[in-house]
């Protein structure tokens, strides 16, 4: 089957997304609760060697996807999956999968079980709207999958005065224009944070604009304006019967506990992964949970498994994370039609050179994207990367479409006498005018790697800032090496040491002085 006989954009819808290289595409595994059973992960496993290149990547998303499918085979793996259960994720225009944590019985620190809202709230998945929708649910403020920041809705479970209920905020997004959720509501029961989402689909349906998250309603309404609509009459009957999540835990996990296992940029390899889903039978209640940092995770493990797990893991050249080094996220920038960098071979340096340091007990982020959407949240961490590129418009082959005006998040380019005009004082560097420009009249002037220093997804969100960009691999690996080397030095992490020096001097430090 030709990739010019099929509507791209249909297949994006249905999880099946084209790669850089030609005919290639990556299958978006739906996650149920962001979890699949031990029968699915080997199932995952087999269609990745039976029709793709042997590993897989678990990503910010809180699902596995396989790149390097043809794209004669993507129906096929399609049904395959379709055998254990298992469908696919979404891309595009269309509600995404739910980024969710754990139920309370499994996570010591939940306020609340999140499943049960959840539940209901899955029942949006799918649904298709002016632009991407993505929803999260955290269990307490902790909020390990960053719903606030990753998400257009988010609910987050609290306390207050032993009562227990959500908090709901909205906005959140990383990309070109980063937006931190901002609290719409609290004290909400299950059935008002349904509400609320079904408000916010209703106010969408009635007045969204293409290509608008919820970041950009809040911005063209005005925040009082889109709380009062979205906030309206939460207190109504739910209508939305709930769907049954089959991984949720049904009993207390209170001698187990959560293993993570380290999978840097999120990579597995098919043994990998079939190992993890052998270890999740034997020594776990059976379920793979897939965290946004990539890190695949075995609840419900009894603490003396420990070490022969740490050995089985060994076999397949896997580890647990028992430091504060966080394992480290990136998406698939390498062969993402939308690319600029390589972000996983940058990290796989890093994560070496880590390992040489030894920082002991110090807390690590690191993460990359191979574009400033971020999808490898290199804003959340204490160091990030995203590529970047400079556009240049060749005018002679330029017909004046206008259709890279439209792709433009930044809104930077016009058409002036039937030719685009890119004003760069408002570029973010980002390559959705090239990625979209149908006659190739678009190309790089220059490109490299921005740097991004002191994010933090969890607890409390804050967005890195940008240091430098147009760097190299080796000039971004130099300038991490500087922090890793300060942070080792004064033995404080990022977030201490931006604290004590200042944000500059922490910036003038490990971009032109090598730490001695
Ligand atoms: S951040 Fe850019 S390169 Fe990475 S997966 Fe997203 S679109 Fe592709
Ligand atoms: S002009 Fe192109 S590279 Fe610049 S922000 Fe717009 S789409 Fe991105
Ligand atoms: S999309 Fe390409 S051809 Fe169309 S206006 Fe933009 S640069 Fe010109």
């Amino acid at each position: 089957m030709s990739e010019q006989k099929l509507d791209i954009n249909e297949l994006k819808k249905g999880g099946m997304v084209p790669l850089r290289e030609k005919d290639m595409f990556s299958i978006w595994v739906k996650t149920e609760c962001c979890n699949l059973n031990s029968k699915q992960l080997r199932k995952v496993a087999d269609i990745t060697d039976k029709y793709a290149r042997g590993s897989l990547l678990f990503t910010s998303r809180q699902i596995p996807i396989v790149p390097f499918v043809n794209i004669r085979d993507v129906f096929t793996v399609k049904s395959e999956l379709a055998e254990v259960g298992v469908g696919m994720d979404h891309n595009g225009p269309i509600v995404r999968n739910l980024n969710i944590c754990y139920d309370d019985k499994t996570c010591a620190d939940a306020v609340i079980n999140c499943i049960p809202l959840g539940e209901k709230l899955e029942k949006f998945f799918g649904s298709q709207l002016a632009h991407k929708i993505k929803i999260g649910v955290a269990g307490c403020s902790k909020d390990c999958v960053m719903s606030r920041v990753l998400n257009d809705i988010s609910f987050v479970g609290v306390e207050y005065n032993k009562k227990k209920s959500y908090e709901a905020y909205a906005g959140g997004r990383l990309g070109v224009n980063p937006f931190v959720g901002i609290k719409m509501a609290e004290q909400l029961t299950e059935d008002a944070c349904v509400n609320l989402t079904q408000n916010y689909f209703d106010l969408l349906a009635a007045e969204g604009k293409k290509g608008e998250r919820a970041a950009d309603v809040i911005n063209r309404l005005g925040l009082d304006e889109f709380k009062a609509k979205i906030t309206r009459d939460l207190g109504r009957n739910a209508t939305l019967p709930a769907v049954h999540f089959s991984s949720a835990s049904e009993k207390q996990h209170k001698v187990k506990q959560v293993l993570k296992i380290r999978a840097v940029c999120g990579e597995v390899t098919t043994e990998q992964v079939r190992k993890i889903a052998d270890i999740a039978e034997k020594y776990g209640n059976g379920i793979i949970h897939f965290a946004v940092r990539g890190a695949p995770e075995i609840p419900g493990v009894i603490a003396k498994s420990i070490p022969v797990i740490i050995k089985e893991l060994a076999a397949v050249n896997m580890a647990l994370i028992e430091d504060n080094v966080e394992n480290f996220q990136s998406c698939f920038g390498g062969y993402c039609s939308e690319g600029l960098c390589d972000p996983q071979a940058l990290l796989k340096r890093i994560e070496k050179r880590i390992q040489e340091l030894d920082p002991g007990e110090i807390n690590i982020t690191v993460s990359g994207a191979g574009c400033p959407s971020s999808c490898g949240i290199a804003h959340l961490s204490d160091i990030g990367f995203h590529g970047v590129m400079i556009p240049v418009v060749d005018s002679a082959i330029c017909t004046g479409c206008g259709t890279c005006v439209a792709a433009c998040k930044r809104k930077t380019i016009q058409v002036k006498d039937k030719k685009a005009v890119i004003e760069m004082k408002n570029c973010a560097f980002c390559g959705a005018c090239r990625s979209a420009c149908p006659q190739k009249a678009i190309t790089s002037k220059r490109q490299g790697i921005a740097v991004l220093l002191g994010g933090r997804g969890e607890p409390g969100t804050t967005l890195g800032v940008k240091i430098t960009e147009f760097v190299s691999e080796d000039e971004a690996f130099r300038i991490t090496d500087n922090l890793l080397q300060l942070i080792k030095k004064n033995g404080l992490n990022t977030r201490q040491l931006i604290d004590k020096m200042g944000f500059d001097d922490v910036k003038r430090t490990i971009l032109f002085k090598p730490v001695k």
